[in-house]
This record gives structure tokens, sequence and C-alpha cells, in this order.
């Protein structure tokens, strides 16, 4: 990181934050349009900078009030020692299991996209993947199994899991999270079909006890020829299955 101008020391110091650095970087641009009134005279780039870093450290400040809020109203004592710095803490780490509203498809798969006469299917199998249910705000995770029928144009193997994670860092259902997967593979690569299924665990069934534990919720999209030929969708299916209960080697 480079030297930082001293308007923007002034800045953290008046709003007292203890935003990393590399969010900065990564601001949310739409949103800083809030902070004009406090940019001092600086060159262009600066002040888009800065007006990142005042937005990130405003949003990480009243995200640590909301978490000492919660401490409070489960009867903690949010000023014991080891919860002095846990609202700062978990604001940092919500804001990194939310990531993906910062991301988008396009950089996920730059420099990814290659022109290719292979026209087979490929398949990952098994990329991990972590989300936060929308609707209690509680991790589901489990794998991500994607498979495609290029149609001369394939993608980098760790784009795919890019794409997983652009998507799977948001508040999700996982039937959308499945779904956007899938069609981000689609717009990407415009390839003849597109194939995905999720098995994940919902904490916030296990946990409640309305689930049991180990048990797993399994979603599928299937697009173009996956959806159309069930040839190729009992393909991919055989294969996949396959190797989940044999513990793999089934590719
Ligand atoms: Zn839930």
């Amino acid at each position: 990181m480079a030297e930082v101008p001293a308007e923007v020391n002034n800045i953290e110091e008046t709003t007292q934050h203890h935003s990393p650095r590399e969010r900065l970087k990564h601001g949310n641009a739409e949103a800083s349009t809030n902070n004009t009134e406090m940019r001092p005279h600086y060159s262009k780039l600066d002040q888009h900078q800065d007006v990142e870093t005042s937005d990130a450290s405003e949003k990480l400040k009243r995200m640590e009030g909301a978490f000492r809020t919660i401490l409070e109203c489960v009867n903690e004592d949010p000023d014991r020692e080891g919860l002095v710095r846990t609202p700062a803490r978990a604001a940092k780490a919500m804001m990194f299991f939310t990531k993906g509203y910062e991301d988008t498809l396009a950089s996920a798969v730059s420099n990814g996209v290659f022109h290719e006469e292979h026209n087979d299917m490929v398949i990952v199998k098994g990329i991990n993947m972590f989300s936060l249910c929308e609707h209690h705000l509680v991790p589901f995770y489990g794998t991500v199994s994607v498979a495609y029928l290029p149609s001369n144009k394939v993608l980098g193997l760790s784009k795919l899991a890019r794409i997983v994670e652009v998507f799977s860092r948001r508040l999700q259902l996982q039937e959308r999270l499945t779904r956007e997967i899938a069609t981000g593979i689609m717009e990407s690569i415009q390839p003849s079909g597109v194939a995905v299924v999720i098995e994940a665990s919902h904490m916030c069934m296990v946990m409640r006890g309305v689930e049991k534990p180990g048990s797993k919720t399994v979603t599928s999209t299937m697009l173009g020829v996956f959806r159309d030929d069930p040839r190729t969708r009992h393909e991919f299916l055989h294969l996949i299955t396959n190797s989940l209960s044999s513990g793999g080697g089934g590719m």
C-alpha cells in the first residue's frame, strides 16, 4: 500500500475506523456518493479512494454498534475482556462473508475464457461452498458440482470455483444460488448446456433441531441440453453420484 495522504489520516482519526486496507480498494462506489461534503482538495484519484475509505469505515462502525446491541440483548456484557473486540471482529467477518456483493461475474471470469474446439462434457465436482441463509443469517455450506457442454468456448477450471464464490458470498437461498451459478456459466461462455448440483447442510435447520445433523439438501439446475436431453442429464448424474458413493474415481 502506498503512502497515505495526510488528509486521509485526518479522516481516519475522526471516524476511528479499524477497517482492513484491502477493503478500501473494493469499496462500494455507488453508496459512496453520500459523502461528498467530507472531501478535501486533492487529486480525483485520491478523492475517490478517500470517499471509499470513509464509506467502508462508516459501514464497519455501524455494524460494530449493531453487534454490540446484539451482545447486550442476549444478556452478555460487551465490555468483559473476551468480548471487548468481538463487535469489531464480527463486523469484519460479516463483511467477508458477504464480499460477493462487491464482486462481479465479469471480474470472476476475466482472462479465463478460451476458444477451443473441445465439445465434450466438462465436469468439476466437490467445489467447496460457504454461504449465509438469508432467512436466519446462519451458514449453510456444502459442495457444488458443475458440468457444461462447451460450444467452442471453455472456462479456466479455477474460474468455476470463482463463479461459485461470487454468488455464495452473499445472503442466499440454496435454490437461487444454484440457478445463479448455472446462469452465470451460461452468460460467460454460452455453452450448449449447464448443470449445477449443490449438496448443503443448513445450520439454521440443524441447530434448531428441524433437521438431523448430517442430512443434506440437494438442489439442481439444468439448462440447455442438460434439460432437453435425458441422456446427457443421466450421464452427468451418473458421473457425479457414482463418484460420491464410491469415494471418487467415477470420472
Ligand atoms: Zn435459514
